[in-house]
């Protein structure tokens, strides 16, 4: 990249002063060896900050662990449960990394050792380095519904990670007779995609619709509101009877007992905490926590989740590793793709000017998470965050959601951007 193309992205992506100043120096260490940047998890954090030091510094080495061949993105994973998208349609692989200089080794990464600064992996190999980013995702929280474990998500998917759970739900969405019932349960906060589940809704409600009009949902919710609540409440509405005694939709708030205590695969019968309820198809979303690398690096808190440095990302509990995505403790941004690839911006800029022995620039960051209610019917949230005595804010007025006013010319146009949003966004990570 040219000083000039250099310094352009830089004021692009938010971070120009620092970096800039830090991209004066190279990343050779004193003696000639090349600075080693270790990244744990190829999905949309990770992948976008290997790119992107590349981009900043290509004498930095960087190599990303990712355990898949195949990464399949959760946004738009909705749309094939609601049948108008296919899984191939969410694929991507890592030869454009490898196009950009980034080593991608396809193994499982077995520990961390933050002294010695060494990531060792499942297939017997150590790799050594200066920094370290870990963007492992979510796991779950296996223990908190009765009955529902890792096996019986085989049977019973979450599909909260895309590829076959994906697949599984869906064929079992096709399987179904018309006149049967799906069962939704939403995780409680925090989790990854706060609107997510209720997109997922929306989606199978389009398919039901239109394939099996005599079939119901009901979404069992631990939670009492939910993210764009107005706009799903008034789109299910609009295109799927909700609050009619014909809805297609029945939503329990926690407050009514909604919330999943027990499942029982084999009569496909669940226990919420007021009622049970019986289904065709089950679709339970677990609580989350940060991915399992995190945990075995010691870099979780007592929530679960990895306390970091918003400036950097660094970790505040062991130095030298940098936690991005759905993994970080970074509210109020949220887990997010969106974030994940902003926040995987920010940490690369902070560690090529680390790195190069200079400070981390100024941060910006940005979200936008879009939902499809109904083909032709999008709405999205979106925010810019700013970092301020020591924290992560919100940019006043820099936002916001779809008017609730109902404007079908605008609602279609939400469903444009959502899909170049997601064309964009796996150009930039993959890309
Ligand atoms: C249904 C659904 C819809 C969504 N829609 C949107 C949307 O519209 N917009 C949006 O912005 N976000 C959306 N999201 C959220 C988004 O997918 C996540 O926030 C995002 O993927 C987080 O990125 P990440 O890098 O933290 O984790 P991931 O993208 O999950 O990547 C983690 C990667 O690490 C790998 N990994 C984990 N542990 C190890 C290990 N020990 N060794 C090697 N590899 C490892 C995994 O294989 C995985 O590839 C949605 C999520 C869901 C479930």
């Amino acid at each position: 990249m040219s000083n000039f193309t250099r310094r352009k992205f830089l004021k692009v992506t938010g971070v120009a002063a620092a970096a800039s100043s830090a991209l004066a120096f190279s990343s050779f260490a004193i003696g000639g060896a090349k600075k080693k940047v270790v990244i744990v998890g190829g999905g949309i954090g990770g992948a976008t900050a290997a790119k992107y030091l590349r981009m900043m510094d290509s004498s930095i080495e960087v190599t990303l662990i990712e355990a898949n061949k195949d990464y399949y993105t959760c946004f738009m994973s909705n749309e094939v449960l609601g049948g108008d998208r296919s899984i191939d349609s969410i694929r991507f692989g890592y030869t454009g990394l490898a196009g950009h200089g980034v080593t991608v080794v396809h193994d499982w990464v077995s520990g961390i050792d933050a002294d010695k600064r060494v990531v060792t992996t499942k297939g017997g190999k150590n790799f050594p380095y200066d920094r370290c980013i870990v963007s492992p995702g979510v796991d779950f929280k296996w223990d908190a519904i009765e009955g529902y474990d890792e096996k019986v998500a085989e049977k019973i998917p979450h599909a909260w990670k895309a590829g076959s759970q994906t697949i599984t739900l869906r064929k079992q969405l096709e399987a179904m007779r018309d006149g049967g019932t799906v069962l939704i349960a939403p995780p409680p906060n925090p989790f990854r995609c706060p609107p997510g589940p209720y997109e997922r809704a929306s989606q199978i409600a389009h398919y039901l619709k239109n394939n099996k009009p005599k079939s119901k949902i009901i979404i069992l919710d631990p939670k009492d509101k939910f993210s764009k609540f107005g706009l799903f409440m008034d789109g299910w509405k609009r295109h799927y009877g909700y609050g009619t005694d014909n809805s297609l939709i029945t939503w329990v708030s926690g407050a009514d007992g909604g919330a999943v205590e027990a499942v029982d695969a084999k009569t496909m019968t669940v226990q919420a905490a007021v009622e049970e309820f019986k289904a065709d198809v089950m679709n339970i979303i677990p609580a989350q926590k940060a991915g399992k690398i995190a945990f075995a690096a010691g870099l979780t808190n007592d929530k679960g989740w990895c306390p970091i440095n918003g400036m950097t990302f660094e970790s505040t509990v062991h130095k030298n590793i940098h936690v991005i995505g759905d993994s970080a403790i970074a509210s109020p941004l949220p887990k997010s793709g969106y974030a994940a690839n902003s926040e995987a911006k920010v940490c690369a800029a902070a560690i090529v000017a680390l790195l190069n022995g200079g400070k981390a620039p100024q941060p910006s960051y940005v979200n936008t998470c879009y939902s499809i209610i109904a083909p032709g019917d999008g709405i999205s949230v979106a925010m810019v965050y700013a970092y301020k005595d020591g924290k992560i804010i919100k940019v006043k007025g820099s936002g916001g959601l779809t008017p609730s006013e109902f404007d079908s010319d605008m609602r279609a146009r939400e469903v444009l951007y959502a899909h170049s949003w997601f064309n964009n966004i796996t150009a930039d990570v993959f890309g």
